[in-house]
């Protein structure tokens, strides 16, 4: 990195007014960065200076004519490569994608393009965003630019290496079970999944629908509750979203913690904890104490069953999502001498073996005389999983809990066994299962200078609150990017 100060939300606007600097001028400084490091980070799979620079030239427009500018106007933000952009190619990490070229964007697209942000490409993540490191991808892993040895965490790990690098100011990752909370963590920033139903669904490419959620990484929490208030918000194409009203998320954000009760789980404490995320969580909570908040010891005690139960839930919706790539209506088709040859030789050169696994075992999970078995009573634990989020919120204000495990661990550490693989999601699959908020903040590095993250959870539609809370733990010095 250059060492001159990271460009934030702030920064850019204040700059623009001031005319110190043109978006068109910081579209193309942040590609000259990207043309530096992402041959060694492999963190964007596509860019759009056509698209960037056409928008730039538009918010330079806007600050010669003196109008107001948007909240994230000149703001330059990378698209994790699940997300629908109209006319930039879309791969979702996988071959079977890899010449589609969507004919629409995806409602956060527009929401953020009419904010004034500045697209400037796709990063990578794992095929249809199945994986916690990245190397599921059909282009390649990503790099953790904290530590080039080690993957960046999974799935969205393109976006959040993307904005640790600097090669972004903001990104749009998504989560599923994990995806935007690991790599936020692994990465060292700031990362949040909102409640499901309050960033519209429309043009992301589902993986497993009822779990999907848009969310954003930044490096520090005030842009990340900008991005938050911009993207948020009902959409009649989504009709899952919620028809609530969207706080402005920045200005909440201000508040004192004092006084606020912060549950702390027992459950995510125990055994498989790495020793150095434990003490730097703990230690994080305790800064949050000396700040007036109000621990609660928690018990969750159908934690140990969120892996199983996210695991056939998740391949089960994944198995009927992705029966739709077929070599007819999108991307790839391998000829066959019949229909079924054709669909057969498509998925099988299209997918990749961790696509694959997901299909096989979601099929299986969903087939007749073993849907009751598994399913349905996936679906069981599910509400169990919910009930104990929605016991602990009438005690607390938020849940505090590691973000992972361990620290990033070493590319090709884990690709081998995909149950331990799996494992890194232990502590973010429960929120994604009950549909809570989440957010990753960095709470320190390890020995060897590796992120670590701590997580905070907020009852539904409570963004505003973990905002808040995150907000308090980087004023009071709990970290700094
Ligand atoms: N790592 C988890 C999985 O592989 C979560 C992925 C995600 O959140 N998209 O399914």
């Amino acid at each position: 990195m250059s060492g001159a100060p990271r460009w934030t939300v702030a920064s850019v606007h204040e700059a623009l007014l001031a005319k110190k600097t043109s978006a068109r001028e910081l579209a193309q400084e942040f590609y000259a960065q990207i043309e530096q490091r992402n041959p060694e980070l492999n963190a964007f799979l596509a860019l759009c200076p056509d698209r960037a620079y056409a928008q730039a030239d538009r918010v330079d427009a806007i600050v010669a004519q003196g109008k107001p500018l948007g909240r994230l106007a000149g703001v330059p933000v990378a698209i994790k490569d699940v997300i629908s952009t109209e006319g930039v190619r879309t791969t979702c990490g996988s071959k079977i994608l890899e010449d589609y070229t969507p004919p629409y964007d995806a409602t956060a697209i527009e929401r953020l393009e009419r904010a004034g942000a500045v697209i400037m490409g796709k990063t990578n993540c794992d095929e249809f965003a199945m994986g916690s490191s990245n190397e599921n991808s059909a282009y390649g892993p990503v790099r953790n630019p904290i530590a080039l040895d080690r993957v960046p965490g999974g799935s969205s790990g393109g976006s959040a290496a993307a904005v640790a690098a600097g090669l972004s100011v903001v990104a749009l990752g998504t989560d599923t079970g994990g995806s935007i909370r690991q790599p936020g963590a692994y990465c060292g920033v700031p990362a949040m999944m909102p409640t499901y139903g309050r960033v519209s669904r429309y043009g992301l490419i589902a993986f497993a629908s009822s779990l999907d959620r848009i969310g954003p990484f930044a490096t520090n929490i005030t842009d990340a509750a900008t991005v938050m208030s911009v993207i948020a918000g009902h959409d009649s194409n989504d009709s899952t979203s919620a028809a609530l009203a969207v706080p402005e998320y920045a200005a909440e954000i201000e508040k004192s913690v004092a006084g606020l009760r912060i549950g702390i789980p027992e459950d995510y404490f125990g055994a498989g904890l790495d020793a150095e995320v434990k003490n730097k969580v703990q230690a994080g909570i305790t800064l949050l104490e000396r700040h007036g908040c109000k621990r609660v010891p928690l018990k969750m005690p159908h934690t140990d069953y969120a892996i199983a139960t996210y695991y056939v839930i998740a391949t089960a919706e994944a198995s009927s999502n992705l029966a739709r790539y077929d070599g007819v209506r999108y991307g790839l088709r391998v000829q066959g001498n019949t229909l079924m040859e054709m669909y057969r030789k498509t998925r099988e050169r299209g997918f990749g073996p961790e696509v694959k696994r997901r299909i096989m075992l979601g099929t299986y999970a969903l087939s007749s005389g073993y849907y009751d078995a598994y399913y349905l009573r996936a679906q069981k634990v599910r509400s169990l999983i919910a009930r104990d989020f929605a016991e602990a919120f009438e005690k607390v204000d938020a849940i505090i809990t590691p973000t992972a495990p361990t620290a990033a661990f070493r590319l090709g550490e884990k690709t081998a066994d995909p149950l331990e693989m799996y494992l890194a999601d232990i502590y973010t699959v429960t929120g994604s299962l009950a549909g809570v908020p989440g957010i990753s903040v960095p709470c320190g590095k390890s020995a060897a200078g590796l992120p670590i993250g701590m997580q905070i959870f907020g009852s539904h539609f409570g963004e505003a609150r973990i905002l808040q809370l995150a907000r308090g733990f980087e004023k009071a010095g709990g970290f700094s990017i």
